[in-house]
């Protein structure tokens, strides 16, 4: 675990579906049905009464589904976390169909969301890294610049959590913070 930005953003290795915040985004797919990785697992643990929340969103507001780099709040059912904030981030296809600017859009959508709900604690996991497969280095760069941007001129969130899945994750993290100065 690691504390960075004036303890403003807690990096840590573990399951995002046990965290206790305000809010934990989830690295949802446009269809807001649920997946696999950890949407699977918010859903899955969650229980029914989120997807009933997205299936109305998709009904109202988003019917051909979440687009890449847009961000929505639902009810956390049975999970310790209050909310979820669902985002949809891009599929890596070699970095040159704008996939950089999307994650970055995922990252920042999500924290205006929470921002507007007056939310003072979120989580994120690595969003785009698992499946979608862009490359953890890259992903962690733009993950902490977006966040710092952020944060450095938004008082809510007051934490941001980042959650790895594997130590080996959080380490590429923090090795990467460190190889391009960012911290
Ligand atoms: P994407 O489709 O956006 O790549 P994935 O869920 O496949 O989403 O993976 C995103 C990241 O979340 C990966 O680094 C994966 O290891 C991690 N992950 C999967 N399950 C969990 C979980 N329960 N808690 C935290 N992180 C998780």
């Amino acid at each position: 675990m690691k504390k960075l930005l004036q303890d403003r953003v807690i990096v840590q290795t573990g399951d995002i579906t046990s965290i206790e915040v305000d809010a934990i985004v989830n690295a949802a797919n446009s269809s807001l049905m649920g997946g696999g990785g950890v949407d699977g697992a918010i859903h899955r643990r969650g229980g029914k009464a989120i997807l009933q929340e997205c299936k109305e969103i998709r009904q109202h507001q988003y019917p051909e589904g979440l687009p890449t780099g847009k961000a929505v709040i639902t009810n956390a059912g049975k999970l310790p976390s209050s909310h979820i904030i669902h985002t949809v981030g891009p599929v890596w296809h070699g970095g040159n169909q704008d996939e950089e600017q999307q994650l970055e859009a995922a990252y920042t959508n999500s924290l205006s969301v929470a921002s507007e709900t007056g939310l003072k604690t979120v989580a994120f996991p690595a969003i785009s890294t698992g499946v979608y497969g862009f490359p953890k280095s890259k992903a962690a760069t733009i993950a902490y610049q977006t966040i710092k941007q952020f944060l450095n001129s938004h008082s809510l969130p007051r934490e941001v959590y980042l959650v790895f899945f594997s130590s080996d994750d959080e380490q590429v993290f923090l090795e990467t913070l460190q190889t391009y100065n960012l911290e």
